[in-house]
């Protein structure tokens, strides 16, 4: 859903939205696994900066909940992943934007970000939102047993006899699927 300038001229934007599972691109390591639900709404916010110098700014308030799907960091299997969050975002125009001042407003204030052109997608800020609240090492269990770094069995539903040499021990479950491959 596209937001804008000249639709929040004229007045605020409320939506409601639903998006079908698999319908917003997440990236290679998450998938959206259930239909996403939005709402609230979008208005312009218009910084003065003296005279005619203005800045047109889009705020977007609102929730969202979806389940997503990300591989967990040990055994490799499919997480599910609940997300529901509220969020007050900023978004400034790229425009006119001093680099140096760009990379501290990020630093100093994570909920501002940019749009260019005319306006832009409700999709991206949705994207955002949901990947901030992806941790970043996924785990299917705190105490997930991984995959067996010599034979490639997931450890959680099978044992296996190999030996493991300390040294191994801190190969991360791709490597032992790239064994499991061979
Ligand atoms: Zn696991
Ligand atoms: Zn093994």
């Amino acid at each position: 859903m596209k937001i804008r300038i000249r639709d929040l001229e004229v007045r605020k934007l409320e939506f409601d939205e639903r998006f079908q599972a698999g319908e917003i691109e997440f990236g290679e390591d998450v998938k959206q696994a259930s239909e996403l639900a939005t709402d609230g709404r979008a208005e312009l916010i218009r910084e003065h900066h003296g005279g005619q110098d203005t800045v047109d700014d889009i705020r977007i308030v609102g929730k969202l909940a979806v389940q997503v799907e990300a591989g967990c960091a040990r055994c490799l299997e499919p997480v599910t992943i609940p997300v529901s969050r509220s969020f007050d975002l900023l978004y400034r125009p790229l425009k006119g934007e001093k680099r140096a001042e760009e990379v501290s407003i990020h630093e100093a204030e994570t909920e501002i970000g940019f749009y260019s052109g005319e306006g832009m997608e409700l999709e991206d800020a949705l994207r955002e939102q949901v990947l901030l609240a992806v941790p970043i090492k996924v785990l299917c269990r705190e105490d997930c047993k991984g995959l067996c770094p010599v034979c490639g069995v997931n450890r959680n539903l099978k044992s296996c006899q190999c030996t493991v040499n300390p040294a191994d021990m801190r190969w991360d479950a791709l490597s032992g699927l790239k064994d499991k491959l061979q």
